[in-house]
């Protein structure tokens, strides 16, 4: 079997030398364990984060080992009395071809609600996230403009439709690129987007959204959270998500010049992270499967395949290469 490894922390833009591809021999089963084949796994934007040295809410990638990511596989082979073979499990193994894992290190997925791989994007955590950003973190209420960054993105692209959900009255949404913009508009759902590339954030904001907004959902932080704070109303809330145009930075960015608009216009500024929000997740999965079914909630994909192509699929997040959910597909089950 074949795993990645980091074997290098960057600096400021990963490489993909820092990973290595090695083949590995896998250990006899135990009683109580299964060996998955993975068919698919996530690649996410905090996955950056834990290629440094540093502290935070998930312990740093070790070196020289498998790194560990999001993954939906088959079990076969199994000891266990849990768990048997055939069946379709979600664990946190993924950067690898085969996993051996305790019967209870893996959930084995209900597949009549949607094909596995949605439950590494839509009806997994990146759809939690934006519905835990949403509703608990920036409350969006009845007839409220909501503007999103990273709206082509896979939180992104959610949110646009939990905000729908919630009776916002105007969605904005910021992308790279004019194609990714004609999609915002196109099949997401947005009422209006701009692209953040052509020209500076706050004035496009202010084109796209005349009227102000009251809510921000922010995947990308810097210059959007500056703009952002500039169109918000007095009252506003902004749902913290991310601040992924910083991950590749060398040293901490300075932050908006504009903070003291938080003061002035009374804004809520709150910072989230999906793993304290399990307690939405039963909520979350039956909304959505809903919305899967009657063809409501667009679940884009952006599909790379093969293991060894995984690192790259990760680095293409910072260059904007996915549309929805960035997936690797290990396998063709
Ligand atoms: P996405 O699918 O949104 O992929 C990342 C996207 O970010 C790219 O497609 C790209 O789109 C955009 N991007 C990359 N570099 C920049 C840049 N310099 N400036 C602006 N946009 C950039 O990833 P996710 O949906 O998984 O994650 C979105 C955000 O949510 C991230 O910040 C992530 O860290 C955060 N997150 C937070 C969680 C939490 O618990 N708080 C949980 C999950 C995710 P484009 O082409 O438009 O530039």
């Amino acid at each position: 079997s074949r795993e990645i490894r980091l074997v290098h922390r960057p600096d400021a833009l990963a490489q993909p030398d820092d990973f290595a591809l090695v083949e590995v021999h896998l250990d006899e089963l135990q009683r109580g364990q299964v060996l998955v084949r993975n068919d698919w796994m996530s690649v996410d934007p905090a996955m950056r984060g834990r290629m440094r040295d540093a502290a935070s809410y998930v312990p740093p990638f070790p070196l020289g080992a498998a790194m560990d990511a999001p993954a939906v596989g088959t079990v076969v082979a199994s000891r266990s009395d849990t768990v048997a073979e055939g069946q379709v499990v979600l664990h946190s193994r993924g950067f690898r071809d085969h996993a051996v894992l305790g019967e209870d290190e893996v959930r084995v997925i209900d597949a009549s609600l949607a094909d596995p791989e949605h439950h590494l994007g839509v009806l997994g955590l990146t759809g939690l996230t934006a519905y835990v950003g949403l509703t608990r973190i920036a409350r969006v209420a009845d007839g409220e403009t909501v503007f999103i960054s990273g709206a082509a993105g896979a939180v992104g692209v959610t949110a646009a439709r939990v905000a729908r959900h919630l009776g916002a009255s105007t969605v904005i949404g910021s992308a790279g690129g004019p194609e990714k913009v004609a999609r915002l508009t196109g099949d997401l759902g947005y009422d209006a987007g701009f692209d953040y590339r052509a020209g500076p954030v706050r004035r496009s904001l202010k084109a796209a959204a005349p009227e102000g907004i009251d809510v921000y959902f922010d995947n990308v932080g810097g210059e959007h959270l500056e703009a952002a704070l500039s169109s918000l109303h007095v009252g506003g809330r902004v749902a913290m998500c991310g601040a992924i145009s910083q991950y590749n930075a060398e040293r901490p960015q300075p932050g908006p010049t504009n903070l003291s608009l938080i003061v002035t216009k009374r804004l809520t500024m709150r910072g989230f992270i999906v793993l304290d929000h399990y307690d939405l997740f039963a909520e979350w999965i039956e909304l959505a499967s809903g919305w899967l079914r009657d063809g409501s909630l667009p679940a884009p994909m952006t599909v790379v395949d093969g293991l060894e192509n995984a690192p790259d699929a990760l680095l293409g997040l910072f260059e904007g290469r996915n549309v929805g959910k960035m997936l690797v597909r290990l396998s063709d089950p």
